[in-house]
């Protein structure tokens, strides 16, 4: 199975099996030892820091390293085989250090946990604790019995789970950008995809507790917040006893965080090209802090394809919501995801797809082979019949597409300027920043001694490479 993808900080590839860290670690004496990796998506990344939250209360700290932890989690990803091929090797790294540790607790988590359920413990004997992302309250409970001498499984879905009260810890974070969570699970029901599975039934998050979460964080110092869920544009939230009032629509949460200062910059991912409104659109153009970009998703450029994916929308859709876009949004960066060789596909729907890319040019992509879930709508009702020999042939053209668009979509930067965000040093050189762009273009620009982690700069393009824009501070 084969997966590209052109670095974007949604899904960021580098950042799969991180340990994740508690900066500053108010660990006592008689702290215990958490270390957490963390696998998949964002949604993924930011549910570790509520686990982490709910063990600090019960005394717990973070480790960096495996070999003295008391407790090993692993935050775990299904959506593709690969994902959980990793995961299955990566558990292995961790016998020696339980075979000298004999107390040592390892739990899988996250969606892998999800679909296994017991078997995990069957199939994995080295595992002590599975938990569904659902259930992550009943940690501190679930450890205490494993400590006790049982193996524990917990992995009962909620249809109103979402952890509004916890205000998660920060773990690896640069104090600048952070993930909100404002919903969680799927009620979509693409037939290749796994997560309504393991994730369960969609709901919203209190409008509140997320304003105030990113009050919080502005306040903290924090300068960007992008607020996370598989399909953003379905965020919807009435509190209850207030039959009276409107329904809370993503377009309103948008405009509610925004208004928390101007100077906090709103993102969000990701959205679906079904529920992507007009007024969404106007939102963005309303307010100078959201910034001008969107991960659309398109997963296949051909109508025939996208209807046996059960996307429901078809390729005209798609192009109406991309030109609705250019017309309310004029220089909004645009990002997609893309999947070669599902069920049937012909070498005319592959045309379609990349014919699609030449009309959108999208600025960047995640880009996938295939890859059957068990369970899905696809594993029942269709046949995985395109060849891996085909799949990745594909690919390989998509691929190549994209590289060239991404190329362009920079080039087109160069000589024009820039409000970008200072989120650290450049990873080859603490004489560079680095930061973003409106449009989530990467820009690295030299120090210059007046400016500090955490404010706006202009900064004009000079050069690019295939994935960073290159300047100079010039306000
Ligand atoms: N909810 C988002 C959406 O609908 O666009 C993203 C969900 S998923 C975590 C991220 C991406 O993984 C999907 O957009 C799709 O391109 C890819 N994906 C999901 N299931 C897949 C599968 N079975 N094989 C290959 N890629 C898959
Ligand atoms: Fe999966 Fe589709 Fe839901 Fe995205 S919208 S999480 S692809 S079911």
């Amino acid at each position: 199975m084969l997966e590209l993808n052109i670095q974007s900080k949604e899904h960021d590839e580098a950042r799969q099996g991180e340990a994740l860290l508690l900066k500053n670690d108010l660990s006592t004496n008689d702290s215990r030892k958490l270390y957490i990796e963390s696998y998949g998506c964002q949604m993924n990344f930011a549910d570790s820091e509520i686990v982490a939250s709910i063990l600090f209360d019960y005394g717990f700290e973070t480790t960096g390293t495996f070999n003295d932890a008391d407790v090993i989690f692993i935050n775990t990803c299904s959506i593709r085989e690969n994902a959980e091929q990793r995961v299955r090797k990566r558990l292995t790294d961790f016998k020696t250090a339980k075979s000298q540790n004999p107390g040592m607790i390892i739990g899988v988590l996250g969606c892998m946990a999800e679909r296994l359920k017991s078997k995990f413990l069957e199939e994995e004997k080295l595992v002590d604790l599975v938990v569904g992302p659902d259930a992550y309250r009943d940690l501190p409970n679930l450890i205490a019995k494993v400590e006790e001498g049982s193996r524990e499984v917990n992995v009962l879905l909620s249809r109103e789970e979402t952890y509004a009260d916890i205000s998660p810890v920060r773990l690896n974070s640069n104090g600048i950008t952070a993930f909100i969570s404002i919903m969680r699970g799927c009620d979509n029901m693409c037939s290749f995809c796994v997560v309504p599975f393991t994730r369960g039934r969609e709901r919203s998050r209190s409008a509140e507790s997320i304003v105030q979460e990113a009050r919080d964080l502005f306040e903290a110092g924090y300068r960007e917040v992008t607020l996370l869920g598989q399909n953003v544009d379905s965020y919807k939230y009435k509190a209850d006893g207030k039959e009276n009032e409107a329904v809370i629509t993503f377009a309103d949460l948008l405009a509610m965080v925004a208004d928390v200062d101007p100077l906090l910059r709103v993102r969000f991912s990701t959205s679906h090209p079904k529920d992507l409104t007009d007024d969404v659109l106007y939102t963005i153009a309303k307010y100078p802090n959201i910034c001008n970009n969107i991960h659309l998703p398109i997963q296949s450029g051909s109508s025939r394809v996208l209807d046996l994916m059960n996307r429901t929308y078809t390729r005209e859709w798609y192009i109406d919501r991309i030109n609705a876009i250019r017309r309310i949004v004029p220089n909004c960066g645009i990002s997609t995801d893309i999947i070669s060789g599902f069920c049937t596909e012909t070498e005319q729907d592959h045309e379609d797809t990349l014919s699609i890319m030449d009309l959108v040019q999208y600025d960047y992509a995640y880009m996938f082979t295939y890859s059957e879930r068990p369970g899905t709508l696809a594993a029942k009702r269709l046949e995985d019949d395109v060849s891996e020999e085909v799949k990745k042939r594909r690919l390989t053209e998509i691929v190549s597409k994209q590289r060239g668009y991404s190329l362009k979509r920079l080039e087109n930067q160069l000589g024009k300027t820039h409000k970008v965000l200072i989120e650290g040093f450049s990873k080859r050189s603490d004489q560079d920043f680095c930061g973003r762009n409106d449009q989530n273009s990467m820009v690295v620009f030299p120090v210059v001694d007046s400016y500090k982690i955490g404010d706006y700069v202009t900064v004009l393009g000079e050069t690019c490479t295939s994935a960073t824009l290159i300047g100079k501070i010039i306000e």
